[in-house]
């Protein structure tokens, strides 16, 4: 009984950390890449941690986030600048 129990506990923690894997290789919506580039994402939310750890590996979306960034907030802007957690400032 005791077996099946931490079994079953085992399966959901394992579940749950391929639902968290999988999340964060979900592309970014536009909009969130706005709410990013303009500081309007909430810090310490998972959205913003999910968008950050996205940005880290996703190529496809970095490049959402140039094109918004060439195309309404500055061109000379550095977009590292923008990979950086500055949650801790
Ligand atoms: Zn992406």
């Amino acid at each position: 009984m005791i077996i099946a129990l931490l079994a079953g506990i085992c399966l959901y923690v394992i579940y749950r950390k391929l639902v968290e894997i999988k999340q964060q290789y979900r592309h970014i919506d536009d909009e969130t890449v706005k709410d990013y580039m303009t500081g309007r994402l909430r810090k310490r939310t998972k959205e913003y941690h999910r968008t950050i750890q996205h940005l880290g590996l996703c190529e496809a979306c970095q490049q959402k986030m140039i094109d918004y960034d060439d195309a309404y907030i500055s061109s000379k802007s550095n977009i590292e600048d923008h990979l950086i957690d500055r949650e801790n400032d």
